[in-house]
């Protein structure tokens, strides 16, 4: 908190506007989007993605002050774009806390009176006081457990979970590790274990570094009351394979001396408006939606330790900032919010806050258009979720996404990863979500998944800078169509949608 006391000084000082409201000009209306459109030029979507995305932004992650920095910077931008600040007391900003819980780096684990080096021998799973010292039961199978395993630490092979991952999902290894070893320790935690130790099998251990580095940077909760919950739970070690091998010897022995820091760091969402024309309609608002952080810094790979996530996500976020350039020049009838969520990375975190706490009425929000990762694969493709049953919420706003489309862009639109059984729930990955499950019409804009996703390689000058300007369009326009119309697009009857 201290070193977020001074921070804030230090941008309120240096940018003293960032918080202040602006007086606003008055534009000349316009029926036609075209007058925007020229606003948006790929000279400034290029400028911005390389500022946002480089690597004195160290990869903008949530719960540190890189995605402070983050969010100080399209305030700023914001602010140069002629938006007015619609965050919380007049600020661009909404903060809110986010519920931590880390390892100190004053913990100890012992392998036979020999130190083992967290997150590098062994990972705490989740973060929870340890402190303990026993010889582990050495388990074959998880049959084994028929027998009295109570206040016992027990040792075990990592198993494969009962369900797989869909065949070629992104981050495979990762969903395969995590599910595995939730999986393992609840079935051997029913049992009544004191201490549950994993060792990798050789899948996990190939992709070790990059998911126990997410394990390291510990827990994020929005909700207060699942932090304190955390308190009693059952300690659950995964160790390497080497490390495994010595501690299934018999009479091998174990102590932890595990401390948790827990706190609080404020994340926040960045917060814009550009009023509307027409006197009654401007009560209206149109959200365009995107998140501005991203993964940080990790294990390095192939010597690059930033995740820089340009498409991911500065890609919309200067897609956003263009749009309000675009709405300033030629507002619509209705108003333009801006929202750069953060944390959407550590769980969407930034757009259930603001849903739940929202700082225009909820019955003024008429549509969400999110977008995520818009500037990748091949530059006649694009894709538009929530667009089919059972994602689609409102028809009329699927309809003027494509008609806008259809207009202008001309993108072959893929609905396929909208599908209820695409592998990758897509549509369950990005911001909209808590708007649609407020019953607020929405839909998602992306160009899916690359190689790149979520690794260091997701750098501003692998972007397709001509097709980030015409995903940026579409979405402009899209919003454009919504503003205009006489009846805001109708909310279909409340879909089925699963979780
Ligand atoms: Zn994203």
């Amino acid at each position: 908190m201290k070193k977020f006391t001074f921070f804030l000084f230090t941008i309120v000082f240096l940018n003293p506007g960032i918080f202040l409201a602006q007086n606003t000009q008055k534009s000349p209306g316009n029926k036609d989007f075209s007058p925007g459109l020229t606003a948006i030029k790929k000279a400034d979507l290029k400028k911005d993605i390389f500022e946002l995305a480089s690597d004195q932004m160290r990869g903008r992650r949530a719960g540190t002050i890189d995605e402070l920095r983050a969010a100080a910077w399209v305030a700023q931008k914001a602010k140069e774009a002629g938006l007015e600040p619609a965050g919380e007391d007049w600020t661009y900003f909404q903060f809110f806390p986010l519920y931590r819980s880390v390892v100190a780096e004053n913990s100890e684990v012992n392998i036979n009176g020999q130190s083992a080096e967290l997150w590098k021998d062994i990972w705490q799973v989740t973060p929870v006081e340890t402190r303990l010292k026993a010889s582990p039961v050495l388990l074959k199978t998880l049959a084994d457990t028929t027998g009295n395993l109570k206040d016992k630490m027990v040792i075990m092979d990592l198993l494969p979970p009962n369900k797989l991952p869909e065949e070629g999902m992104s981050l495979w290894v990762y969903r395969y590790a995590l599910s595995a070893i939730r999986q393992q320790s609840e079935t051997l935690k029913r049992q009544g274990v004191k201490a549950v130790i994993l060792v990798a099998d050789s899948t996990a251990s190939s992709k070790i570094d990059f998911f126990g580095h997410g394990i390291e940077e510990g827990r994020y909760e929005l909700e207060k009351s699942k932090w304190l919950n955390e308190e009693n739970s059952t300690p659950v070690f995964l160790v390497s394979r080497e490390k495994g091998e010595e501690l299934k010897k018999e009479g091998a022995e174990f102590s932890a001396d595990i401390r948790v820091n827990k706190y609080t760091y404020p994340s926040a969402n960045v917060i814009a408006k550009v009023p509307g024309r027409d006197s009654n309609l401007k009560e209206e608002y149109v959200i365009f939606s995107g998140h501005h952080d991203h993964d940080g810094i990790g294990n390095p790979v192939e010597g690059d330790s930033i995740w820089n996530g340009a498409d991911d996500n500065a890609s919309v976020s200067v897609a956003l900032l263009a749009i309000g350039r675009a709405w300033k020049k030629n507002p619509g009838k209705r108003s333009a919010l801006f929202i750069w969520h953060g944390a959407e990375e550590r769980g969407l975190m930034g757009s259930k806050y603001f849903v739940e706490n929202s700082t225009i009425p909820k019955e003024s929000m008429v549509a969400v258009l999110n977008g995520d990762m818009i500037g990748r694969n091949d530059s006649g493709n694009a894709a538009l979720l929530g667009s089919i049953s059972p994602h689609k919420n409102s028809t009329e706003l699927v309809e003027m996404a494509m008609n806008a489309n259809s207009e202008l862009t001309k993108f072959n639109v893929d609905t396929s990863w909208d599908n209820e059984n695409h592998p990758e729930f897509w549509y369950f990955r990005s911001d909209h979500l808590p708007y649609a499950r407020a019953d607020v019409p929405a839909i998602f804009f992306t160009t899916l998944l690359h190689p790149d996703y979520h690794t260091p390689k997701d750098e501003a000058d692998r972007i397709d800078l001509e097709k980030l300007t015409k995903m940026t369009q579409w979405m402009y326009a899209t919003g454009w169509k919504v503003s205009e119309t006489a009846q805001k697009p109708a909310l279909d009857t409340k879909s089925e949608m699963k979780d």
